[in-house]
């Protein structure tokens, strides 16, 4: 019987590798489906994730072609097959515990591995994992099925090549319908997971140990040279605190409200007569709110994320990509939660309704020091819940609450909010009767709709705010992270601000890049301020409101409401603006400078004073993006730790089970506990929370 069946299957080297790489593929895709939440969406990504695993895999296993004994051949199939079905199962139950994929860097700092591996195996182990079993039996019994089944004809080197380029085809061919359908999927990945999903887990592996292979020849060219010059020269940015403003929130909750693609020229402007955002119109000029009619966003191809690190690291974002995705796991950081922890006690919190893999939040904040992280997997999903980037503001503001309550106070928390993203999607029941503006660009008409949305939230967020006292005891941040309208719509946008879609030019983009930036609290003089400032000056803003030093940290920007505040923006890209000029530097070398009174391109001889004045200023400003970059890219502050500051430790964090971290600690505390909860009785203030989200049903 046996031997029958061993002369009915003869198979080739080719034909056998052929063979264990679709059992891997099929897997893999078991995978995908079953195990990993990749989000494929669409016909098209649906066909890249079911071809995506086949070149990789064909081109690992057929590298045994290439051992001419069958002895050599055996053994490295074997191999082979075996380390890519490890690759396989490991992320399985890697994922199952982190909802992430396993890192060059996971595996170099195995505590992290092992905390995964020691948990109770079962709760990580599923019924259709006996599937690997099979892949224990093709490993063990290959050297029999060789010795038996296959044909002893040697194989000629033109098949091995042909078979090794087939698969190389098949990977290029998958990267550039890849490319096509998600443009710069590398340069500007956001997230690990588009990456497995488009190119597949062994793309994802390679690509992510060249990266880090990168990044660490980048960091170990250091030389101590390196190190004084950037973080010396850095060091001197810095404004004294205003005496008026230093301390004034000292111990207050911080709430920092990320308005997401939110521009400032939607503040006060009406569409159809209709306020578009009346509730932060009103904030705006609110006789508690000092806001800033000139606060630009600073960021590059990092976007949202770059916002958040200039924010709350006082660095800029990298010149390319994001610096969360790059560099947020690995480098070290002095930022704001950290700060506010050691220096003040405070606790600190992210709410966001998007996944936490999405830019690296996940292992980025726990580099940057946070204690909690509420990603969507903290909030409840129903079928209609969630929009384009994630979990509605008005639910995930909401629901939030259940998690502030139980913060202890003075807590530091910041609410990324998502609805008001690109493409700008609003279901029809969320829209409570406002009528949108009919360029000929839906895009634009529906960034009002979603603005709208997002300005109704945040009146009921307030309104709770206030409803349970917490709103006396904070002082509340917002701002807007970028631009929604990119430059290439503004055109279209023009006469709805009032321009002439004609008469539009770059100084005109520029003037749009201006983003809100307000700071709200019971008993602060309230005014409009007309100082020129950016993202980057945030954070020593903050830090001195709440009576913290900022001399001894490296940050680039300077308090906004100091004396010595340095009125001149530089953006990422290119330009730089201030009260008089907007200045932008030619490919040649030579500058482009408008007047901000009257928006016309200045003719200035470049050999006069003036000119020189302002280019000198230029490349001063521009400077401190390079001295950002070097700190960055050589992550120098592991050389540089402040005075009475503790470095991060980012395994202090577990962003799992956090509602049993919460409880344990407010339970522990008992009578001095002060979260909310506690001192609302141990009785929730969720009720206190109105909303007329349709979802919404209790
Ligand atoms: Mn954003």
């Amino acid at each position: 019987m046996k031997a029958k069946w061993n002369s009915l299957i003869k198979l080739t080297r080719t034909k056998l590798i052929l063979a264990l790489t679709a059992v891997l593929w099929l897997e893999t895709l078991m995978v995908y489906y079953v195990d990993f939440r990749l989000g494929i969406e669409g016909p098209l990504q649906f066909i890249i994730s079911m071809f995506n695993p086949l070149g990789f895999v064909l081109l690992i296993l057929s590298l045994a072609n290439f051992f001419v004994r069958k002895k050599s051949f055996t053994i490295s199939l074997m191999v082979l097959f075996a380390l890519e079905t490890l690759l396989l199962v490991a992320n399985v139950v890697y994922y199952r515990e982190f909802s992430d994929f396993i890192s060059i860097n996971t595996m170099l700092s195995a505590q992290k591995f092992n905390g995964a591996m020691g948990k109770s195996i079962v709760t990580l182990i599923s019924p259709h994992d006996a599937i690997y079993l099979l892949n224990l039996i093709l490993i063990i019994g290959l050297p029999f099925f060789v010795k038996n089944n296959l044909v002893s004809t040697p194989i000629r080197l033109v098949s091995k090549v042909a078979l090794t380029c087939l698969s190389a085809f098949l990977i290029i061919l998958n990267l550039t319908i890849s490319e096509m359908n998600r443009p710069q999927l590398l340069g500007r990945t956001f997230d690990q997971t588009y990456i497995v999903k488009y190119l597949g887990l062994n793309f994802y592996m390679a690509y992510n140990t060249a990266s880090k292979v990168n990044e660490d020849a980048e960091k170990n060219k250091v030389t101590t040279i390196d190190i004084d010059s950037p973080l010396q020269e850095a060091a001197q940015v810095y404004a004294k605190p205003n005496k008026k403003y230093y301390g004034i929130a000292r111990k207050k909750n911080v709430i920092i409200i990320h308005l997401e693609s939110f521009q400032q020229f939607l503040i006060n402007m009406k569409v159809n007569d209709q306020e578009v955002t009346p509730f932060l119109n009103s904030l705006y000029s609110d006789k508690n709110t000092v806001s800033f009619s000139n606060f630009f966003h600073e960021v590059g191809q990092g976007k949202t994320s770059d916002a958040e690190n200039m924010l709350e690291s006082g660095l800029f974002g990298l010149p390319t990509g994001s610096l969360f995705n790059k560099l947020g796991p690995t480098n070290t950081f002095q930022s704001a939660p950290a700060i506010l922890k050691q220096k003040e006690g405070y606790t600190s919190a992210v709410f966001h309704g998007n996944v936490g893999s999405f830019y690296t939040r996940t292992k980025t904040y726990k580099s940057l020091g946070y204690n909690y992280f509420f990603d969507q997997g903290y909030f409840k999903q129903t079928e209609d819940s969630n929009v384009g980037f994630g979990l509605k503001d008005k639910l995930m503001l909401k629901e939030s609450v259940k998690y502030l309550e139980k913060l202890q106070q003075p807590f530091y928390v910041k609410y990324i909010t998502v609805t008001n993203h690109y493409p700008f999607d609003l279901p029809d029941e969320d829209n409570d009767g406002f009528v949108k503006p009919e360029t000929s660009d839906n895009v634009i008409n529906n960034y009002f709709l979603t603005a709208h949305y997002l300005d109704a939230s945040l009146r009921e967020f307030f309104d709770y705010l206030k409803e349970s006292g917490l709103y006396d005891r904070s002082i509340v941040i917002l701002y807007g992270d970028h631009y929604g309208i990119s430059d290439d719509k503004n055109e279209t946008l023009a006469p709805l601000l009032d321009k002439d879609p004609n008469e539009w030019d770059n100084f005109d983009n520029i003037q749009l890049q201006r983003v809100p930036f307000m700071i709200h609290m019971k008993g602060i003089a309230g005014r409009v301020d007309n100082e020129y400032g950016g993202e980057i000056d945030v954070l020593p803003t903050l830090l001195h409101l709440l009576g913290v030093n900022t001399k001894n940290y490296i940050q680039l920007g300077t308090d906004l409401l100091s004396k010595q505040h340095d009125g001149n923006v530089i953006f990422r890209n290119n330009g730089m603006i201030n009260k008089k000029y907007t200045v932008t530097k030619k490919s040649d070398g030579s500058y482009n400078i408008y007047d901000n009174k009257t928006g016309e391109l200045l003719d200035i001889d470049p050999t006069s004073d003036l000119y020189k004045k302002i280019a000198k200023k230029y490349e001063q400003e521009r400077h401190l993006l390079d001295i950002s970059d070097t700190i960055n890219q050589k992550n120098l502050l592991r050389f540089y730790t402040p005075i009475g500051f503790k470095p991060v430790d980012p395994t202090d964090y577990d962003y799992e089970n956090q509602v049993e971290q919460l409880d344990k600690i407010n339970n522990t505390l008992g009578n001095s506990s002060t979260s909310m909860y506690s001192q609302n009785n141990n009785k929730s203030t969720v009720s206190m929370y109105k909303t007329d989200a349709p979802e919404s049903t209790d």
